[in-house]
């Protein structure tokens, strides 16, 4: 496939999604008292109106006040795909071009006060996109002394938290993608390859699926395979060992993140796994699918990670299970909600996270089982549908 294919996704966001999180966004802003809330380049900008803009020294905001008109400000030379972005050309934002003599963080507090009225100014509270540059925030600090700043989580983690059906369609068909990359690994030879070689090729295969970007792809051989975020070496992969393979990227914008362990057998019976090996899968098995089947509308996010711990902890494993559960996923790889411990916040429908538990016996080996989950009405929507079970492969 093409590099042309990869930016088609197969549904993209259309514009009517836009018009409601845009309209939901300023009625949180006129909610919350502030005078407006300032969108810098990011997931944040992407959700709310579908561009996609290159993070740059010069200053794109998206300016949402509680009143008056929204306003994207772009550098003039950025300013043919902001107008394309599908808000600008359905007309729900106005795009403004600042010219490379012009300060952009003057004409942001500009847009700012006008949008307050006439009078002299008065204390406001203003919101900035939480991963706004430190250097546009304190140029804005400057220009609107009479603000206080606070983060956009505020009103943007509420909206980006349940994810609406073309969302859920997108992250599918990037969990899909990554499903038949996991089966084609799998398929390969493997034995007396390097995991980097083994990670290139997962690189690869996931743009030919149709990802834009390949974000990560981690091949954990031998007791490599203990260290959770191990980065593919130069390690040879070799028969007898199992090699835990945790990959994703971006499709039309949105994640994929799975993880599957593999058995690597040759040829030779003596290279089957191992009795305690399959033991330790076992229990990691039951945790995985004890904790997705608890996914519905009202659990406490904690519960999640509560149930696979329990059961890794009842089969004597409990302290080598040392990250959380899982972590949403949208347009970033790790965002809200968090399924950990001390996280009482009730799953919702329209969620989508990872659940992946994980054993790891330090210097030995270790596995995990990763698939992304929706919290539908009725339970859980596994948007993964890769085999969970212990891949026991002849990597030759
Ligand atoms: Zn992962
Ligand atoms: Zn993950
Ligand atoms: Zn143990």
């Amino acid at each position: 496939m093409t590099s042309q294919a990869a930016l088609m996704p197969p549904y993209p966001i259309p514009a009517t999604r836009h018009r409601e999180r845009l309209a939901a966004a300023r009625d949180l802003v006129a909610e919350r008292g502030l005078a407006a809330l300032l969108v810098g380049v990011g997931a944040d900008l992407r959700y709310l109106t579908g561009y996609d803009a290159m993070p740059l020294e010069r200053l794109t905001m998206l300016v949402v006040p509680a009143a008056g008109p929204v306003t994207l400000v772009v550098p003039r030379l950025e300013l043919a795909p902001a107008r394309a972005c599908s808000a600008a050309a359905a007309g729900l934002v106005e795009v403004t071009a600042w010219e490379e003599t012009e300060d952009p963080v003057t004409l942001v507090g500009r847009l700012v006060r006008a949008s307050l009225g006439s009078g002299a100014p008065a204390p406001i509270r203003v919101a900035v996109s939480d991963r706004l540059w430190a250097s546009f925030l304190f140029r804005l600090q400057e220009v609107l002394p009479e603000a206080r700043f606070g983060l956009g989580s505020t009103v943007l983690r509420e909206l980006r938290i349940v994810k609406d059906a073309d969302e859920i369609a997108l992250l599918r068909a990037a969990a899909h993608a990554a499903d038949r990359v996991v089966a084609a690994i799998a398929r390969g030879r493997l034995i007396g390859r390097s995991e980097a070689d083994v990670s290139r090729e997962v690189r690869e295969r996931l743009l030919a699926e149709g990802h834009e970007r390949a974000e990560f792809a981690i091949v954990a051989s031998g007791p490599n395979s203990a260290s959770p975020h191990h980065e593919a070496s130069a390690r040879v992969i070799q028969a007898g060992e199992p090699i835990v393979l945790d990959i994703g990227g971006t499709l039309g914008g949105y994640g994929s993140d799975i993880t599957r362990t593999l058995w690597v057998t040759g040829s030779e019976p003596v290279h089957a796994p191992y009795h305690e090996y399959l033991a330790l899968f076992a229990i990691l098995r039951a945790a995985q699918a004890e904790a997705t089947h608890a996914v519905r509308p009202g659990v406490p996010a904690e519960r999640i990670d509560a149930v696979a711990r329990e059961i890794i902890a009842a089969g004597g494993h409990g302290l080598h299970f040392i990250h959380r559960t899982g972590h949403g996923i949208g347009l970033e790889a790790h965002e809200e909600p968090y399924l950990v411990a001390g996280n009482a916040e009730p799953l919702r429908e329209g969620m989508a996270f990872s659940v992946e538990p994980g054993i790891y016996l330090e210097g030995l080996a270790g596995a995990r089982i990763e698939d992304i989950v929706v919290c539908a009405a009725s339970g859980p929507d596994i948007l993964n549908e890769a085999p969970r079970d212990l891949l026991v492969v002849s990597g030759e």
